[in-house]
């Protein structure tokens, strides 16, 4: 059975790199029908963990990242938590000491700092002088007469070699010269996280550890306590990271200032900034912030585009593939096809892969995902009704590939607000209908018209305008500019015919008087 895990820490945010990784595990064990756990790694004692991981379950939930196994479903291999474990790591601990491959240290941290400094003043690599080891009770008794406390250290091989078949990186060779005899139980008892997860990626049976590419050098003393304890050992497959935009760099959610110099990351940050500030959302500049997945939930992206371009990040089917869908990525995908170079994060084509999504998606399911953002802004009332659901669809329908996101159905707020709180831009009002001296009695004239019009349907309005035209022997930008900033208060918007036809005649001539008790 294929069992893989991703085992995130409760940091409080689930990191684009951190994202991709699940992904990663989760795909290969759809891939293969096995299952995909989620372990939480909490082995440094945190107060608020329940707090710290809801944001990363959250977001795995939204990209429709499931577990068959972990927090809130449980399964037969918990508990998922670390800090829950304790008792598992302390039995392993046990067992490597009784078979050798661990002993207990009495050195105190100065002694160890002092063994340290000596040989980086040598020019040699530090090799620590198990003075203070402890491996009988005769030992044991004699340190602790002295007032010392111990930590438990692995006895690692001091020669040889380590071949790790990585089924990403191939071959890779360590030195075990190279390793520390690493601590793995502190004074106070309590275990670290190396053991604990080699000790829980046996007990949950985990078939295949697919990680980021920083844990490589953490295997060897995982692959060493876990031949230890005579345990069958995973498969290991070590991820390339994902890069900052246009660089070789691991991607941090640190780094926001840096990467803001790049035009593509600002113009995204902007984009967001600009639907968070119509829907009153608060936002902390760490926070809001495109190396963190719910960034992106937040604004209206689709999770099917997140899913599609992060698979991407490392892994390709061909050269010419790279739309997806979260059902094909399932078909297709397998470690071979992973890359060893890091994959660098692009703003631009993230968006890209959403566009295109977006474009595809059925409309209702748009206006699903557009109405709440309406409704945090507190332009239509929740539940929304059919014919507010109508008018969603039809704004939507107009505005076409100007929806990149769901959250940008608030570029056209005007379709939404109220006649008497419509907003009219200054500088638009004052360019088309104060400037030309005949737009007021254009704008009398065609309101008249309007308000006798037969139907009010695109192509009849359309109709309307161009006998008007004639009539009036004007050029159509006469009046047309002036007709949208009264009905909408902006100079630039959808078509217009579509814009009148959507905002409904009363409307439509309940504006055209507003606009024209302005000027
Ligand atoms: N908790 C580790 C991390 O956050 C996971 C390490 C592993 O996958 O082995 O990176």
């Amino acid at each position: 059975m294929i069992r893989t895990r991703f085992a995130p820490s409760p940091t409080g945010y689930l990191h684009i790199g951190g994202v991709r990784t699940a992904l990663f595990c989760w795909l290969f064990a759809r891939r293969h029908g096995g299952q995909f756990i989620l372990r939480i790694d909490d082995t440094d004692q945190q107060r608020n963990v329940q707090e710290a991981l809801a944001p990363i379950l959250s977001g795995l939930k939204w990209l429709g990242i499931d577990w068959d196994e972990g927090p809130d479903v449980g399964g037969p291999k918990g508990p998922y938590y670390q800090s829950k474990r304790a008792g598992f790591y302390t039995a392993a601990v046990e067992e490597l000491l009784k078979r050798g491959f661990a002993y207990r240290d009495y050195a105190t941290t100065e002694e160890i700092q002092d063994e340290r400094e000596a040989a980086v003043a040598e020019k040699r690599d530090y090799v620590y002088s198990r003075r203070w080891m402890a491996e009988t009770p005769e030992q044991q008794a004699a340190f602790e007469a002295e007032g010392r406390q111990a930590v438990v250290r692995l006895k690692m091989p001091r020669e040889g070699q380590l071949v790790l078949d990585d089924l990403i990186r191939g071959r890779v060779e360590f030195d075990w010269a190279r390793e520390q005899d690493h601590v793995i139980q502190r004074a106070d008892g309590s275990c670290l996280y190396h053991l604990a997860n080699v000790v829980d990626d046996r007990a949950m049976e985990i078939s295949h550890v697919i990680r980021a590419e920083e844990h490589l050098s953490n295997t060897p003393r995982q692959v060493f306590i876990g031949q230890s304890l005579g345990y069958e050992m995973p498969q290991y497959a070590h991820l390339p990271f994902v890069a900052e935009p246009g660089s070789k760099t691991k991607l941090s959610k640190r780094k926001l200032t840096k990467y803001l110099k790049n035009r593509d990351f600002a113009a995204l940050v902007e984009h967001g900034q600009r639907i968070a500030d119509a829907i009153g959302l608060e936002t902390s500049p760490e926070e809001f912030n495109p190396v963190i997945v719910d960034f992106y939930r937040q604004i209206g992206f689709l999770p099917e585009a997140i899913v599609n371009y992060l698979a991407l990040l490392g892994w390709s089917l061909d050269d010419r593939t790279e739309h997806f869908q979260v059902s094909e990525l399932i078909e297709h995908f397998s470690l071979d096809r992973v890359t060893k170079a890091a994959a660098s994060f692009d703003p631009k084509k993230l968006e890209a892969f959403q566009d295109r999504h977006m474009q595809a998606l059925p409309l209702a399911r748009k206006s699903a995902m557009a109405i709440p953002f309406l409704q945090r802004a507190g332009l239509i009332a929740a539940p929304a009704g059919a014919d507010v659901e109508a008018r969603v669809e039809a704004v939507l329908t107009a505005a076409g590939d100007r929806i990149k996101v769901a959250g940008d159905v608030l570029d056209f707020a005007e379709f939404f607000t109220p006649d008497d709180e419509l907003v009219y831009d200054e500088n638009a009002v004052e360019k088309r209908l104060r400037k030309p001296p005949e737009a007021v009695e254009l704008l009398t004239k065609l309101r008249a018209r309007l308000a006798d019009a037969d139907t009010f349907t695109p192509e009849s309005l359309e109709g309307l305008m161009h006998a008007f035209i004639e009539q009036e022997q004007i050029q159509v930008g006469q009046i047309i500019h002036a007709l949208r900033v009264a009905v909408t208060g902006k100079g630039v918007g959808l078509g217009m015919f579509e814009t009148l036809a959507i905002l409904g005649r009363e409307h439509v001539l309940t504006r055209i008087d507003r606009a024209l008790a302005l000027v």
